[in-house]
């Protein structure tokens, strides 16, 4: 059966990046049999600039309807000012939400080639390949009660809830567990278990979810023993699974280890395996239009694309393996780039992934 794919390019560099992925789906559908159709919508400020909303009703529909979305990157300074509801980043949120996304899956890889564009020592983080599934609607971010309160003696008090149920817990377990099964079949769950009972409820759980995957090795770790494993020794962890805060946190942390923000995509699943792929970066008003970003993470989302919602392994690992085979002849962009490479543009890069993909 055709699966529907909604692309929304979104603002700055989301639409040359999307194009080039595009580029790559276009290529599966006519050389590989892959049965897809696109359609593209406006999302972010491009959708504020001609239906004065970021995330109009045509687009959600769109999605909704899509068994995965395609998004660039949203945000610019020529809506910094606008009213913070119709802001940009508003569809991207309202996207997540509406559409149910609660796991997001962020991989940090580090490909050999690039080992010297990590801070780290390439021999510490040279062939990184681990993955934070990351629990996105729950916790500390939209737990009740939250404020500000003055206090008798007309002190202010800042307050928020960290809050978990069961039931959130279980879902983001088997989002966790299920991403195991397709690698290395190892989970870390990361709480603060020993200070929090929301945490100890969350390892738990985790536990009792554990049983159901007896080929899934589980362990437990305290997020600030997490926090300095991933730069001491970032190559133990195969799958970290967390809540909203520390994934928030803890994710940035990883991606960074790589160095390389043009390198890294994502996914945000639902709990029947839609999902919404799309670069960790933003839209890098800085290099919009110039034709030098670097495709490769949106090219890398579409991998993860078929992975996880289109149930087409092996055309990820295809794409893995071009974009590997683009880094081997020694093709990069700007971000990316060190002495003795070839620098190329945006659609220089997509064009190269096309032909490898044909050539494997
Ligand atoms: P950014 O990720 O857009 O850019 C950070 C730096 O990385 C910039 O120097 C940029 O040129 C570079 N960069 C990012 N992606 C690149 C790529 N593919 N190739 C080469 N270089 C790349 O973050 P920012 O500058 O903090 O934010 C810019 C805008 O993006 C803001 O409006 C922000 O709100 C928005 N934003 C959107 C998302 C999203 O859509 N998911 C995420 C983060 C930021």
């Amino acid at each position: 059966m055709t699966k529907k794919i909604a692309v929304l390019p979104g603002d700055g560099i989301g639409t040359e990046i999307v194009a080039e992925a595009v580029k790559v789906l276009e290529s599966l559908r006519q050389d590989f049999s892959l049965a897809i159709e696109m359609e593209h919508a406006l999302v972010g400020g491009a959708a504020y600039d001609a239906h004065q909303h970021p995330l109009p009703p045509q687009t959600l529909a769109l999605a909704k309807q899509a068994d995965a979305v395609l998004l660039g990157a949203v945000g610019g300074h020529k809506w910094e000012t606008l009213e913070i509801a119709l802001r940009p980043e508003k569809g991207l949120l309202g996207l997540r939400s509406e559409l149910g996304l609660f796991s997001n899956l962020r991989p940090a890889i580090l490909y050999p080639q690039l080992a010297a564009a990590s801070s780290l020592k390439p021999e510490i983080v040279s062939g990184l390949d681990i993955m934070i599934v990351r629990e996105l609607t729950g916790d500390i971010y939209f737990g009740k009660p939250r404020g500000v309160r003055v206090l008798d003696n007309g002190e202010r008090e800042g307050f928020n809830t960290m809050v978990y149920r069961e039931s959130e817990i279980e879902r983001i377990g088997r989002s966790a567990f299920a991403a195991a099964l397709r690698r290395d079949r190892r989970v870390c769950s990361v709480d603060k278990a020993n200070v929090l009972e929301c945490t100890e409820l969350w390892r738990e759980v985790m536990t009792r979810v554990a049983k159901d995957y007896p080929q899934v090795t589980l362990s437990h770790m305290y997020v600030d023993n997490a926090a300095m494993q991933l730069v001491r020794a970032p190559k133990q962890f195969d799958v970290m699974v967390t809540g909203n805060m520390f994934g928030d946190i803890l994710s940035d942390c990883a991606a960074m280890l790589t160095g390389s923000i043009g390198m890294l995509p994502s996914a945000s699943l639902d709990a029947n395996g839609k999902g919404m792929y799309e670069p960790i970066h933003g839209s890098a008003p800085d290099i919009a239009g110039k034709g030098i970003a670097n495709p490769l993470a949106t090219i890398l989302s579409v991998a993860m694309m078929l992975r996880y919602s289109l149930d087409e392994p092996a055309l990820a690992t295809r794409i893995e393996i071009a974009v590997n085979t683009v880094l081997d002849q020694g093709l990069r962009t700007g971000d990316i780039y060190t002495p003795g490479t070839k620098k190329v543009g945006t659609a220089q890069m997509g064009d190269a992934v096309v032909q490898a993909l044909r050539n494997i």
